[in-house]
Parts: C-alpha cells; structure tokens; sequence
C-alpha cells in the first residue's frame, strides 16, 4: 500500500511512502521492546544530553523541516519555522528539567525510609495529526523518551515526510537504533499495535471519533491512553476590554494556522455593549490578511491542509447561515483554499457554535450581560480552554471557577507552553501533556517501603 502526501497549495505530489509489511511491522515492534531494555539502563543525564542535542539539531535544520511542514499542510512558512522552534524549546526544558521531576518523592511514614520513584514503563505508541505535524510528536517524545521509554509513531496519512524527519532528528542526535521509529502504517493496524506485549500505553491527538476508536482498544488490552482531542473555545471580551488589543489577541487566537488548531479561539462570546466595535474592528482586521502560496513569506491564511477539510467547514458557514446566522465576511471556498469567514448573530443549535470548526471561521455570539457569556462558554461539549478580555483582572481570576474546560487564560489566546500543564475536559480528552505533568504520564510512580 502507497500513501502519498500532496501539497494542498497546488495538488502537487510532495512524497509517496509504502506501508511496512506485517513481518516489517512485527519486527520493529519487537525492536522497540528490546531497545527498551538497554535504553531504560542509559543514566538520565546522558537521556537529557541526547534530548539537549535533538534541539540542537531541530535548529540547525530548522529551514529543511519548515519547509516539508508546510508543503505536506500548508502552513504559512513563517509559522513553520516558529513550530521547530518550540520543538527545540521543549527539547531543552526536559533536557533541564527531568531531572527534578524524575527524582525520588520522600515521604514521612512510619517507615524508615518511603519515597515514590519513577520508572520508565516500556514501547509508548504515539497516534499523531496533521495540524502541528512537528509539535505534537515533539511535546509527547520529548518527557517520553526522556523517562527512559522508547516511542513509536503513527502519523497522519497527509504527514509522512514530517514524520520521517522527525526520527532523523533523534537519530541524528544520537539516539541508539530503536528508541524512536516512525511506523509507516494505516490507521486499522492500530490495534495489532497496541496489543503488543512491548507496548504499554498509547497517546493519540486527533479528533474525538479517533480518540474513542483507540481508547477503546487500548482499554480492551488494558492498557493505559492519554487523549488530546478536539475544542470549541470560547474567546469572551467584557464591556471594559481594550477593544483594540482584544482584536489583535482575537485575530492570532482564531486565524494562526489558518484556523486548523484544537485551542483556536472558535466562539467569540461579546457582551452587547461592545458587540458591534468588536465585530467592525475584528473585520477590518481580518482584511488586511493575506491569501495565497504559504511559502511566500508575506502569507497569512494558506489553504486548509486537504480538500474534505475545507468543505466540511464550508458545509458548517452553510448550515448557520441557513438558521439564521448574518454573513460579515467570506464564506466561500476553492478547492483546499476556504476565505476568512465572519458570521454574527451566532446562537446554541447552528453549526459554527455547537461545532468544532477548523478553519478560518469566527462565530460572533451576543451575551446580555457577563453571566450570560459564562452560561454560553459552557455550552459546549468540549473544554479545552477559555480566553477572557478585561481590565478587571482580578475580578476575572473570580470567574476561573465557572470554568470546567483544562485551561482559562486573562487577556491572551489559549497557548500551550512546556511549562504548563496541557489537556482537556468533556469530549476535548484527558489526561495533560508537557509540565511536570507530562512526564508523569507515561512512569510507573513506585512506592518504596523500608523498614
Ligand atoms: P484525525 O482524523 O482524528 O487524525 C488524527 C490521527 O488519528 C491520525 O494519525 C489518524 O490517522 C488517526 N486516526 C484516525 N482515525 C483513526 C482510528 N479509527 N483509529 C486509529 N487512528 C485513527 O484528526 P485530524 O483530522 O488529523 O486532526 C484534527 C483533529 O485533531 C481536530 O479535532 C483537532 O481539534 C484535534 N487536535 C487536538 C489537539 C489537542 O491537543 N487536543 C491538537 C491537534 C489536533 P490517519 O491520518 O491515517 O487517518
């Protein structure tokens, strides 16, 4: 079997790559289990020197890799670059910080001595999407392997070519053969994967339909998931917010990767007395990207990363048009390329709320008061996280209990940053990745007793 990546700018063909046979598969599983053996035996700190290295070589090749990221997916060059940078960050702080987190836990019992230490649990499977085709696998190997784990990678099908850089870059670093494969796989052998013995947990990033197909299997084998699935994040802007800088916070929390992100802000929930300077300015500002090839370095809003993804959103503008939502701006889409859209007068039971919409799309929602805009934030069945905009700071820290998303964030777009915990509530998933967090999700965190 063929899996070709194509490059939605212009349908060009970027790589073709054959599918590993059933005895190529069973081989490199088998080879990561063995692997594990000796590299859970490398001290930590030569773990952290090799993971030091990674970074290093994330940056010295960051042009290479920019440029399959956005050939494969269409992101804008720029932002391509900034996505290998945050990579070597993360690389760095668990190469700085494992070593606290790792390190035994004493605790005060009747016993001589009782502490909790962690030990790496064995083959990590990691199932991967698309839309930060380097991130993503670098905010899970990174704590992973550094635990002493080996990893193996199921990357979306549109990916490959990322994803075959991506175990370059250990083993450029000088990781040992093993500790790190890409498998070239469909996603039905999922499961031929997770049942083996070497495996013994698997994270997934995608949708909620994928989420649940692997969380399923892995509870069938009773081995543990970790899923960071989809958002519909709520972006409230108060009566006393700095419009303009809200518009600005709302313009990147929307359209960065043009708009295919789980934690883009996708519902912007406005008290009314703002509602129209909000709308006008956020529209004005949405003009002024520009469209085109996403390996321009002008470029803001490329093309979705496949075709089926545009029209899906398009069907989305569609349905809430039809019950009643008010077209601002765009609504049209070509192909893989679908226009920066605005619709107002959003409400519960149209598409662009109830939704997830992954593209260029902002839903323009009326609140009657700040309660109100509570009660909408929370009508979803998502909660990956919640922006607010105001000058009231403090009151704002007040509200973070009617929060029940992973994460609330007082004027700044929802972002993931290696030194804070990142995951979802509801359907948006469980369990955290990157933080102290992170690591701990794929040890064994032993209790010791001596007495
Ligand atoms: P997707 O279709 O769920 O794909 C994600 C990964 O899951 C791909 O590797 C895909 O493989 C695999 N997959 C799909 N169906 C599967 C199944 N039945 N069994 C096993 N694996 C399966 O999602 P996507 O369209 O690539 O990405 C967009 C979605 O991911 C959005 O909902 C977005 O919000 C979410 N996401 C969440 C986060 C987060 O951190 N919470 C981050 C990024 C994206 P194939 O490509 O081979 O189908």
């Amino acid at each position: 079997m063929e899996f070709k990546s194509i490059n939605p700018y212009n349908g060009e063909q970027v790589g073709s790559y054959t599918a590993l046979t059933e005895e190529a598969l069973v081989e490199k599983l088998n080879k990561s289990q063995s692997a594990f053996e000796s590299w859970r035996k490398v001290p930590l700190a030569e773990r952290c020197r090799l993971l030091k290295k990674a970074g290093q070589v994330l940056r010295d090749n960051e042009e290479e890799y920019a440029k399959m990221i956005t050939l494969e997916m269409g992101k804008p060059i720029s932002e391509s670059r900034s996505e290998v940078n945050k990579c070597a960050w993360v690389c760095d702080y668990y190469a700085e910080n494992a070593p606290t987190f790792l390190a035994d836990e004493y605790i005060s019992t009747d016993a001589d001595k009782s502490f909790v230490r962690h030990d790496p649990i064995g083959s990590v499977f990691a199932v991967m999407p698309w839309n930060f085709p380097f991130w993503q696998v670098f905010r899970y190997a990174a704590p992973t392997l550094t635990a002493g784990n080996t990893g193996l990678l199921k990357h979306a099908a549109n990916v490959f070519g990322c994803a075959e850089q991506i175990e370059g870059v250990f083993l450029k670093a000088g990781y040992p053969s093993y500790v790190f494969q890409n498998l070239i796989v469909h996603h039905d052998q999922t499961e031929r994967i997770i049942e083996h013995k070497g495996v013994k947990a698997v994270t997934l990033t995608g949708s909620e339909k994928a989420g649940s197909a692997v969380a399923e299997i892995a509870g069938r084998h009773i081995k543990k998931s970790v899923l960071e699935l989809g958002g519909n994040n709520a972006f409230i802007v108060w009566e006393d917010a700095d419009i303009d800088q809200a518009v600005k916070t709302a313009i990147t929390a929307r359209m960065l990767n043009c708009g295919q992100s789980c934690i883009a802000a996708k519902r912007f929930i406005l008290v009314e007395g703002i509602y129209e300077e909000f709308v006008t300015k956020f529209t004005e500002a949405v003009k002024l990207l520009k469209s085109g090839d996403p390996s321009n370095e002008d470029i803001n809003i490329g093309p979705l990363a496949r075709p089926d993804l545009a029209d899906q959103l398009n069907k989305q503008v569609n349905d809430s048009l039809n019950k009643g939502a008010k077209l601002v701006l765009g609504g049209h889409r070509n192909d893989c390329y679908h226009e920066p859209t605005i619709l107002g007068d959003v409400v519960p039971g149209m598409a662009a709320f109830d939704q997830e919409t992954f593209g260029p799309l902002a839903a323009m929602i009326k609140a009657k008061d700040i309660n109100h805009a509570f009660e909408l934030s929370e009508k979803s069945k998502y909660g990956l996280g919640v922006t607010v905009c105001t000058k009231n700071t403090e009151e704002a820290l007040k509200y973070a209990d009617r929060v029940s998303d992973g994460a609330y964030f007082i004027n700044e777009l929802v972002k993931s940053d290696p030194r804070l915990p990142f995951g979802g509530t509801k359907k948006s998933g469980y369990g955290r990745e990157l933080a102290k967090d992170g690591i701990m999700e794929f040890v064994n965190r032993k209790t010791v007793y001596m007495k």
